[in-house]
């Protein structure tokens, strides 16, 4: 791309757009659209920002940033500015091939006013957050979308769930979605990853304060007793064998028999 070209183009811009920023330094040229409301959504203006160095790599959206100047983001994703904007970087959609050749062909102007009609547009099939969610949040198993006060957080996965989706630990009854719960025994209580332990020995779901110290059921505990024979589980490890120096005499060292 000429830059000499490109110059001629940014005083066409110049009649586009009433702010038009130029920072050589920054490789960066920039206008500021006018503010973006879509479906009665005010989502402020945005300044796009082309970044002619990324140019070298890649003709495509990746050298454009759109920044929201007065953001009013989605409630459920901070980043999301835009039902096609995320953490600044535009979802070109329909306008992808359009946009590359503009880029390609140097075509600044078009490039700009390409990408100023995407961000005038909602496309309804493709965004990061739909606008009929961008104040609402949905639930993370049924997707009923609601308010974020009405919607309760999974202690586990930290994800929101409506009133008839959420569940609760019967042991410490915090919030957990049914993802996040297990049942004691396959069949009896829900049980949190706290609350709750994998036995070893068979493999179930038993609540955390019904195992011993190697997270054995009680069950396995009793059979265990019933058969003394068998092996220990704790078979010699000495990996915590502490380096410190200074003990004349090692005091975990068993007496001689
Ligand atoms: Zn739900
Ligand atoms: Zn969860
Ligand atoms: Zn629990
Ligand atoms: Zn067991």
């Amino acid at each position: 791309m000429n830059l000499r070209a490109i110059l001629e183009d940014v005083h066409q811009l110049e009649s586009e757009f009433e702010q038009v920023l130029i920072e050589p330094q920054r490789s960066l040229i920039g206008v500021v659209t006018k503010p973006v409301t879509l479906r009665g959504i005010d989502l402020g203006p945005f300044q796009i920002e082309l970044y002619l160095d990324r140019l070298a790599e890649r003709f495509d959206a990746g050298a454009i940033d759109c920044v929201a100047l007065d953001p009013n983001p989605a409630t459920s994703c901070e980043e999301v500015t835009h039902p096609h904007v995320k953490s600044n970087s535009l979802c070109t959609g329909d306008a992808t091939v359009p946009i590359q050749s503009a880029l390609r062909e140097g075509r600044i102007c078009d490039l700009f006013l390409l990408v100023n009609s995407v961000l005038h547009t909602y496309n309804s099939g493709s965004p990061y957050v739909s606008l009929d969610d961008w104040h609402g949040v949905a639930c993370g198993d049924c997707g009923f979308s609601c308010d974020r006060d009405n919607l309760y957080c999974c202690q586990g996965c930290e994800c929101d769930f409506c009133d008839s989706c959420i569940s609760s630990c019967e042991i410490c009854e915090e919030s957990y979605c049914q993802g996040c719960l297990e049942r004691e025994g396959g069949d009896g209580r829900y049980l949190c990853r706290s609350c709750r332990c994998n036995c070893p020995r068979c493999a179930q779901i038993a609540s955390a304060s019904d195992v011993d110290e190697y997270g054995v059921c009680r069950s396995c505990q009793e059979e265990q007793q019933e058969q003394p024979d068998q092996q220990e589980m704790d078979h010699g490890d000495d990996s915590e064998h502490e380096p410190n120096q200074g003990a004349a005499q090692d005091p975990a060292q068993p007496p001689a028999a």
